[in-house]
């Protein structure tokens, strides 16, 4: 248990499930008020409030409850992401607007109604998930891919535009991180737990991302320990990208 979130309130995007709980979690255990905006918020051991990314009247309603809950904003966590599968010929342009709601618009609408608290904190910060997918070209992911890649480059252009006004923003980029997600994916297999144990084999570590590694990265990109780091991505893969020449 540490404290270096005493005083502080934040929201996490996707909080109810897999990355995003994690870091509620986490966020909580050092000492933040947490409120956790999801689609379903009913699991969440914390304050939840039932939120869509891709609807701007939701997401004010959201923040606007968070804000009074918790009484003020510093850290926001734009977390919530959905997957796709295919090259360019595998989805329609509807699938590609889908997904683009809510991986990319997501991140600006919550932001959008968040600056206004946000600038009123002395400790603002944004912390975007972000993956791996952003800059290292896997196949079979063109949609994910361009949508995590623009989360990157929304990443780096907001980190800018809110320096001035001591707002740090960041984003992590986890590898493949154990989660229902993941889960997910491999019960559509023909034998899960052969395909889960091919899927750790493919990982330099030998295992997948622990949630909670995440949840630590985001949780100093969010902490005043790393008050001079902004327009960063921070890797959280196991070695994956940075390993990979090694690796070959
Ligand atoms: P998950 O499916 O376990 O959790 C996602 C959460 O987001 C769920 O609680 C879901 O209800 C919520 N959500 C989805 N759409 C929403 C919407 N429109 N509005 C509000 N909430 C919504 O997924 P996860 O694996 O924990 O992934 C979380 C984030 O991490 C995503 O942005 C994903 O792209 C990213 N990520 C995951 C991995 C991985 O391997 N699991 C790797 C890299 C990046």
């Amino acid at each position: 248990m540490t404290d270096e979130f005493e005083g502080i309130a934040a929201i996490v995007t996707g909080g109810a499930s897999g990355i995003g709980a994690a870091i509620a979690d986490r966020l909580a255990a050092g000492g933040a008020k947490v409120a956790v905006l999801d689609l379903d918020p009913a699991g969440s051991a914390h304050f939840g409030i039932e939120c869509n990314v891709v609807d701007d009247d939701s997401v004010r309603t959201a923040i606007d409850a968070a804000v009074r809950h918790l009484g003020r904003l510093d850290v926001v966590i734009n977390n919530a992401g959905i997957g796709a599968q295919g090259d360019v010929t595998t989805n329609d342009d509807a699938e590609w607007h889908r997904v683009f709601d809510v991986n990319v618009l997501g991140i600006v609408r919550v932001s959008r109604a968040s600056l206004p608290h946000l600038r009123k904190s002395p400790a603002a910060a944004i912390v975007n998930t972000c993956s791996i997918a952003a800059t290292a070209g896997l196949p079979q992911r063109a949609l994910y891919s361009a949508s995590k890649g623009a989360v990157l480059s929304l990443t780096l252009a907001m980190a800018a535009d809110h320096v001035r006004e001591g707002i740090r923003v960041n984003c992590v980029s986890p590898g493949t991180v154990d989660t229902p997600w993941v889960g997910r994916l491999l019960d559509s297999a023909a034998d899960p737990e052969a395909e889960r144990a091919a899927l750790n084999a493919r990982q330099p570590q030998g295992r997948m991302v622990d949630a909670a590694e995440v949840a630590g990265a985001v949780a100093y990109l969010a902490s005043p320990l790393s008050g001079s780091t902004t327009g960063t991505s921070l890797a959280v893969d196991g070695g994956m990208q940075g390993l990979r020449l090694r690796l070959a």
